[in-house]
């Protein structure tokens, strides 16, 4: 197989929901970076690829972005299949675009492949529709985290009336909690806050704006773990659909 760049979303954690087309790539691949995110199960579709292990998890020293880069380029010059295996979907506040983007500027062939985007697995995971005839027609999906710490436009956010989901967002709920508020959400939105989505030690917590950061604190949630904030997220919501989904 010819030299190139496979940009792969893992999936949130449970190795069934890997695409048939990560799959192959990392049947064909000779090497695969990987990032900590990534549920290592995946890499049993390997079939000989040398593993290098990439990125971080919560508040440890990454492996700098820069050096990332010029691995995958130095592999690729050696004729190499690389994939570089990232949690959830590629584009999603995962990077994928900026590499893409470094690859492609240096001549280097580059495929994106989706992967199933945490916020997404961590709803339907809960029996949350993201999207509900009646009850929300849109999804926004925002990062709490920027490497500036600019803020999100949350009084937008708030008016907009779209389902939220929220990607790390753990050590910024009193901070989220507020602005929404301020922005004229009302107190009472309900919030389910998933953690490890899709993995067996998933767990969920619901609640309501105004109190998100003092029930996160009892239940002890952590990283990994999406807000998810609107109407869809009321407990009687999801007994609707669960009952649609078993009728
Ligand atoms: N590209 C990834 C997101 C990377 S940003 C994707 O598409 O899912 C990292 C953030 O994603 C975490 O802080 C958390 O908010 C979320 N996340 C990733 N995996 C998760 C999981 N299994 N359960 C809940 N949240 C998860």
């Amino acid at each position: 197989m010819n030299a190139k760049v496979w940009l792969v979303g893992a999936g949130p954690g449970d190795p069934e929901l890997l695409t048939l087309k990560a799959v192959r790539a990392l049947r064909e691949a000779d090497v695969v970076l990987i990032d900590d995110l990534v549920n290592p199960a995946v890499l049993e579709h390997c079939t000989n690829a040398r593993v290098v292990t990439v990125g971080k998890r919560g508040g440890c020293r990454s492996t700098p972005q820069d050096f990332i880069h010029r691995l995958m380029l130095r592999y690729t010059r050696q004729g190499k299949c690389v994939v570089r295996l990232k949690g959830g979907d590629p584009c999603i506040f995962g990077r994928g675009g900026e590499e893409a983007m470094w690859l492609r500027e240096r001549g280097v062939e580059v495929e994106l492949v989706n992967g199933i985007t945490a916020g997404l697995a961590g709803a339907t995971n809960c029996a949350v529709p993201l999207t509900l005839r009646g009850v929300s027609r849109g999804v926004t999906l925002v990062t709490a985290h920027t490497q500036d710490d600019s803020s999100l436009n949350w009084r937008a956010l708030a008016e907009g009336g779209t389902t939220l989901v929220v990607y790390m967002g753990v050590a910024k709920l009193e901070e989220i909690c507020q602005q929404l508020l301020d922005g004229g959400m009302a107190a009472d939105m309900p919030v389910a806050m998933i953690e490890n989505a899709s993995l067996p030690q998933q767990r969920e917590c619901r609640s309501a704006l105004w109190r998100m950061h003092e029930d996160a604190q009892a239940f002890a949630l952590k990283s990994p773990a999406i807000l998810v904030i609107g109407r869809v997220a009321a407990p009687g919501q999801a007994a609707c659909l669960a009952q649609a989904v078993s009728a």
